[in-house]
């Protein structure tokens, strides 16, 4: 079981062209990189299956949506099977920019989840707290309700399909990243919460990625930790060199 894990979120960027050349880059670069990560892209709905044909095998393709619905009259939306039928591995849920730019509710957050599940897709569940509560030293508080809201109802075999990234919302995009010591408190905290929810065993097989801020310059700090799997990686993940060196972080 490969624990480690960098991710990225292009969220709205790139051109298919652009997008094109990175995927080349990546692919040229591959043989060079560690064997023991792996690697895996959030790239915009439109590129999902046209880049999940073209891909490097190495390379995992993430969506950053999915519907909390199945088939059916919903314009606009589209569903796990759908993903997983364009060869889309693993699906963003809960990402903050979704939770508040969106209007993306807990409940909507916990469907969609359950989506990917019965789908068999993957699912990177996102989790942070604002700063107004890691002020007020509320971090574990919210970290715990957000996870036992998405997961309710999931098994231990469900969580063979999830992982966890922790990303406090006070550090995604805005160059302020938690320091290694805060991300390691709270990887430690969400393992043992997935331990006493499910148990041990899928406690140490399910990854807990950071996310916020993490660039090249500050991964392997962060990675360093055992808790740490890795990252998901909004801004850093645009350039296919500063990809690599993160890919590379891992001691
Ligand atoms: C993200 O979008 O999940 C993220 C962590 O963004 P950034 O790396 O740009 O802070």
């Amino acid at each position: 079981m490969m624990r480690n894990i960098v991710a990225g979120n292009w969220k709205s960027n790139k051109s298919i062209n652009e997008a094109r050349n990175w995927m080349g880059e990546m692919g040229e670069a591959m043989d060079n990189l560690p064997k023991n990560v792996r690697i895996m892209v959030a790239v915009p709905a439109p590129y999902l299956a046209a880049l999940a044909n073209e891909k490097h095998p190495r390379i995992h393709i993430a969506s950053q949506q999915v519907s909390a619905n199945g088939h059916g009259a919903f314009t606009g939306e589209f569903t796990a099977d759908m993903l997983v039928s364009c060869g889309v591995d693993y699906a963003l849920v809960g990402h903050s920019e979704r939770r508040s730019d969106f209007g993306e509710t807990e409940a909507l957050v916990s469907a969609k989840l359950k989506q990917c599940i019965e789908s068999g897709l993957g699912v990177v569940l996102c989790c942070g707290e604002h700063l107004n509560e890691r002020d007020s030293e509320r971090q574990e508080e919210v970290i715990e309700s957000q996870l036992e809201s998405a997961l309710h109802g999931m098994t231990a075999d469900d969580m063979k399909n999830v992982i966890v990234a922790y990303e406090p919302i006070w550090a995604i995009g805005t160059g302020r990243t938690a320091t290694a010591d805060q991300a390691a408190e709270m990887h430690t905290f969400i393992r043992r919460w997935i331990s006493e929810k499910f148990d041990r065993y899928t406690a140490e097989n399910t990854s807990v990625l950071y996310g916020g801020s993490c660039k090249p310059s500050n991964a392997k700090e962060l990675f360093a930790s055992k808790d740490v799997d890795g990252g998901l990686i909004g801004g850093a993940s645009l350039n296919s060199d500063d990809f690599q060196s993160l890919i590379c972080s891992f001691t």
